[in-house]
């Protein structure tokens, strides 16, 4: 689809590629021929502007033929990168990311919430019991901690203790 603003605007930039061969009620006139193309504008914008980049194209009319100016597998953007994951919060903490949520995982330590409820939003009303293996389904779900587990903690061996001071100088 082309509306009218955006057939103006695009016969404008396209007009600026080709000054003197394609005119603006030239283009006008293509673009208002394809106003209903199922096309999105978008593409439609850089179809355009391929395609009278190209001198071998030498009329507007061939935008809306098949051809190289439709082609974007040389962009340098990628159209099936997956799109970064975008920061969502916590449905029940908003001030936390969801998947990280510490007071998600602060109810499930406290057996409040399961551990696949993190950054979701749960039924107060259900408040169900914590499965009878829960220890082992909260370990399961614990991200990976690069310190020593809790309750180990290491202290230096007393038999390594420097037998003597250095000197001070
Ligand atoms: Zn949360």
């Amino acid at each position: 689809m082309i509306n009218e603003h955006q057939a103006h605007a695009l016969a404008l930039i396209i007009n600026s590629f080709r000054p003197n061969d394609w005119g603006t009620h030239q283009i006008l006139a293509v673009l208002s021929e394809h106003q209903n193309t199922p096309t999105p504008f978008p593409r439609i914008v850089e179809a355009a502007i391929r395609a009278a980049r190209n001198p071998a194209i030498k009329s507007p009319t061939a935008i809306f033929l098949p051809g190289k100016h439709w082609d974007t597998d040389t962009d340098t953007v990628a159209d099936d990168q997956p799109a970064p994951t975008p920061n969502t919060p916590c449905e029940d903490h908003p001030h936390e990311p969801a998947h990280t949520c510490r007071c998600c995982w602060a109810d499930v330590r406290a057996g409040d919430r399961s551990p696949d409820h993190i950054g979701k939003t749960t039924t107060p009303t259900r408040r169900t019991p914590p499965p009878t293996n829960f220890r082992e389904l909260y370990e399961n779900a614990l991200p990976p901690t690069p310190h020593t587990p809790s309750g180990v903690t290491q202290h230096p061996e007393p038999t390594k203790t420097p037998q003597h001071q250095e000197p001070a100088t």
